[in-house]
């Protein structure tokens, strides 16, 4: 199995579930098959002819699909080939019947009216599966219903002892048993794989169809063209598809369309174009479906609210099938929504009406929703995520409403300390940490407040100056031609009142500019719609000059596809391609270890590419033969991995980790935010920046990288302080509480550092971070704990203990779980058996659990917690759209 695994197709190992379903097949079991689009599903069938030397029949559902299919095999060395309406070849029914294919693809209609002939010819000659691609056409309930897909039953009756594999990308239970039935499976093995796809980007926006909103849409895909990525725009008439198609040419844009009203060669020509990157961009109603195979897609537009949720996610999946980061933008507007009765003069009968109102009034709760929509996505076709995303807009977009209490106070007493003698730019200088002459001769440097307005831009300040001047906080007057600003009484009061509670909430809204400035910072999550649009190779690692070599080697790839006729991925996959312009390498051999190389790709091509690589190489100045690509970024699954299923893809890294860590590890290490300036990022209510360090410190032991010295540095923890915290170790005599370490130690030395210094013991770098200081003989006794700081939360409102740390094993200080658990006693004095702490999810489930709560409600059942924490979570929660407040009680959303 595994041999006809690289040998035909170039990966070393299969993906989750692809084995176990090849198994059963081999077994001669009939099996249902639902897995997402990309995570490979047509390898099940395709496997089993390969191992027995037996013919797969596969029926599918349209002739275009079958030829991309057919051509892509044909170049992994498969025999294959398809019989159908268009086959020009005369003999290729003889020599199916012979059994001669290892694939053989044919219509549901050319399946039922095949004379029984032909099958018993067949079945003599050996065949190995029958497989019902796109099995949802079955259902009357799927969303792409076909007749003739309801005959196939009548095959069992013809093909004894043969397996059914029926295979699907979207189906609902309801659709499942209509499969099952229809086909009259007979026990089969069940197989639902998750349906995420985690490369995949979701975002919608709204929109009027202007001109000036076809220009952006122009933009934006031209942007993606430029750099040889693929686009397909789903218009939902064919007069839209038209004007964006035009547009799109009238700014020199490559692109075909592809719509029902054209003949039926016009619309072959577009396909084709398009899947063989002749043209980078496909404007087309959804006409322009189920034919796509193209797994280099990266961009999926709709210019409409679709027709069904269901069609939605075929639709958009048909992008980033080769498991690369892609995106899949939707744009609406409100007069969509009306569009429902058009849909519905489809429906034949009652029962059919209501199955399409329902799937298009999930489509359009999916373009009003304001919170994770992957998560939405999921749920519908019902599979739950434990936590939001971190992947499409709603996640990443920047919240506007936000509690700017702590800038507001820096702001304010920062004028009132100058004397409310100048205009905004002074104080905003000061804050910024100038020495300019004016500050220094002033002794404005001296000032408590100096420099500790580094994290935002001096445009930002004069931003939040504006608001504040507008929400009556400062006051702005003016002299001859000069502006003074100085604090209102509303600001000198909220001033005493922060001076004496320390965290007075003042929730704004901020302004766009605030907003455009901050993401200007954090770009890295601004998908689409703006400047960022086109993701580059960075996140791969790659130079500058690898990424040149990688656009080369694309058209290597283009100009031999033409050469022999065929789309550039059917020789090999963008990922591949990625792999050569990384690894560079010399020879046959080298070449053929790189996943996706398979043996026909060496047999024919490996000389063309090395030759093309070892040229290309030295004329960049890139050594050959480097050493294999790093740990593929962390936001994407793994290169060439499965993309639609749960938990195995993420295993390494944020697949455990809550999102809140990934985000604050991704913020602190790639995007170089300060401590304070995560605690604040995208949250109504900041978390205090100790959960910001303990979130990056999770990460770390996890295994995220980390930029150790540039932690210490801001955490403060020199050699010094370590060798001080390594004898006060060595001294307690243990390391699982964290209290009696700190006792030892001076003052300055914090929970923060010592918790860091364990983390980075704990993964065995002490020695390489504080080379420095001198080693103790204890310390190294000491380290012989593989786990010292596992789950070290000295924070209260750490509102997410993760479900892994959740043992009660009542082991207080065991090895184990050991600060964690004395944290909480020395907060709460004793932890009897019956507490139960706060979490986020623990608080959503008992607010889903009950028709509205009360606070006091909740701080009484969570009694394990404070009531502070309890707040804390429930607000947060309230600003993520979880739950909502209706007569003093929370409630679900
Ligand atoms: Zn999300």
């Amino acid at each position: 199995m595994e041999a006809a695994l690289k040998g035909y197709f170039g990966y070393s190992s299969f993906r989750p579930y692809q084995r176990e379903i090849i198994q059963k097949v081999l077994d001669g079991r009939d099996c249902l098959v639902v897995m997402a689009t990309g995570s490979g599903k047509s390898i099940c069938y395709q496997i089993p002819p390969l191992v027995t030397k037996k013919t797969a029949v596969v029926v599918s559902p349209l002739l275009s699909l079958m030829q991309d299919q057919v051509m892509s095999l044909k170049q992994k060395g498969v025999k294959s080939e398809y019989l159908g309406s268009t086959q020009t070849n005369s003999s290729a029914f003889n020599e199916a019947e012979k059994g001669m294919f290892d694939v053989l693809y044919m219509t549901p209609e050319k399946a039922i009216s095949l004379p029984s002939r032909f099958w018993n010819n067949l079945q003599a000659a050996g065949i190995c599966l029958l497989a019902v691609d796109e099995a949802h056409c079955i259902s009357e309930w799927g969303h792409d219903f076909r007749m003739e897909y309801k005959e196939l039953h009548l095959l069992r009756g013809l093909l004894v002892g043969v397996p059914f594999v029926a295979l699907t990308a979207t189906a609902t239970e309801r659709v499942r048993r209509d499969i099952s039935t229809s086909l009259v499976l007979c026990n089969p093995h069940v197989v639902v794989g998750s349906f995420d796809r985690h490369n995949l980007f979701y975002g919608v926006k709204s929109c009027n169809r202007s001109i000036s909103f076809i220009n952006e849409l122009v933009k934006d895909v031209s942007k993606r063209s430029a750099v040889g990525e693929s686009t397909i725009v789903y218009c939902t008439t064919i007069r839209e598809t038209e004007q964006v198609h035009e547009a799109l040419v009238t700014a020199g844009i490559k692109s075909g369309i592809y719509h029902g009203k054209m003949g039926s060669r016009a619309r072959e020509e577009s396909h084709r174009s398009f899947i063989r990157d002749e043209v980078r961009v496909m404007v087309a109603t959804i006409a322009f479906g189920m034919g796509i195979d193209k797994p280099d897609v990266r961009c999926i537009i709709h210019y409409g609210c679709p027709k069904s949720l269901e069609s939605y996610y075929q639709e958009s999946g048909r992008c980033g099938r080769d498991a690369l980061s892609s995106v899949c933008w939707l744009y609406y507007q409100r007069s969509d929504f009306t569009k429902a009765d058009f849909y519905c003069a489809d429906a034949k009968n009652g029962t059919q009406r209501k199955a399409i109102m329902d799937s298009f009034m999930a489509a359009q709760k999916y373009c009003l929703l304001a919170t994770c929509r992957r998560r939405f996505l999921l749920q519908y076709f019902g599979e739950e995520l434990n936590s939001d995303c971190g992947n499409c807009d709603n996640c990443t977009a920047v919240k506007n409403v936000r509690d700017l209490s702590k800038e507001t106070f820096l702001l304010l007493s920062c004028i009132k300390s100058c004397g409310g003698r100048w205009g905004l730019n002074l104080p905003i200088d000061v804050l910024r940490g100038s020495r300019a002459k004016k500050i220094v001769d002033n002794n404005y440097d001296k000032l408590q407040m100096h420099g500790r307005g580094k994290d935002y831009s001096p445009n930002w300040w004069k931003a939040l100056g504006g608001l504040l001047i507008a929400h009556d906080y400062l006051k702005e007057t003016v002299r001859d031609t000069f502006r003074f600003v100085s604090v209102s009484p509303k600001g000198v009061k909220f001033l005493s009142a922060a001076d004496k509670i320390d965290g007075t909430p003042l929730v704004l809204q901020l302004t766009a500019e605030m907003i455009d400035l901050e993401e200007h910072g954090s770009s890295q999550h601004k998908e689409g719609g703006g400047s960022n649009l086109v993701p580059t190779l960075e996140s791969e690692k790659f130079s500058e000059d690898e990424s040149k070599l990688y656009q080369m080697l694309l058209n290597v790839r283009m100009e031999l596809a033409q050469d022999i006729g065929t789309a550039p991925y059917a020789i090999c996959g963008d990922q591949t391609i990625r792999n050569f312009a990384k690894m560079r390498p010399s020879t046959g051999a080298r070449l053929s270890n790189i996943d996706g190389v398979n043996q026909h790709f060496v047999s024919r091509f490996s000389g063309t590419f090395i030759q093309n690589i070892t040229q290309l190489s030295k004329e960049l100045n890139l050594p050959l033969d480097n050493s294999p690509l790093p740990p593929p970024p962390t936001i994407n699954p793994a290169v060439e991995n499965i993309a639609g299923v749960p938990k195995p893809v993420q295993n390494n890294l944020p697949g455990i980790l809550g999102d809140a860590k990934v985000t604050a590890w991704e913020l602190w290490q790639k995007q170089e935010f300060s401590f304070l300036k995560i605690a604040y990022f995208r949250r109504a209510v900041p978390i205090k920046e100790q959960t910001v360090i303990a979130y990056i410190l999770d990460a770390a032991r996890e295994g995220c990288e980390l930029d150790w010295s540039r932690f210490c540095r801001e955490v403060g923890l020199t050699p010094e302080i370590a060798s001080g915290i390594r004898l006060a170790i060595a001294k307690v005599g243990s390391r699982d509480k964290l209290k009696p370490i700190k006792e030892e130690l001076p003052e300055n030395v914090t929970y923060d550092m010592i918790k860091t210094f364990l983390t980075i013991e704990g993964r065995g770098l002490s020695e390489q971070i504080f080379s420095n200081a001198p080693a103790s003989s204890h310390a190294s006794e000491a380290s012989g704990n593989d786990n010292p700081a596992d789950g070290v939360t000295a924070d209260a409102c750490d509102a997410n203990p993760s479900a892994k740390r959740g043992q009660t094993d009542g082991m207080v200080g065991s090895a184990e779980e050991p600060a964690m658990k004395l944290q909480k006693i020395e907060e709460h004095g004793v932890e009897s058996s019956g507490t139960t702490s706060a979490t986020e999810e623990s608080v959503l489930e008992l607010v889903a659990s009950r028709d509205g709560v009360l606070l006091d409600d909740v701080v009484k059942h969570f009694n394990g917690s404070k009531r502070e924490s309890v707040v804390e979570i429930l607000v947060s929660l309230e600003s993520e759209f979880e739950i909502y407040k209706k007569n003093g009680k929370f409630m679900i959303m």
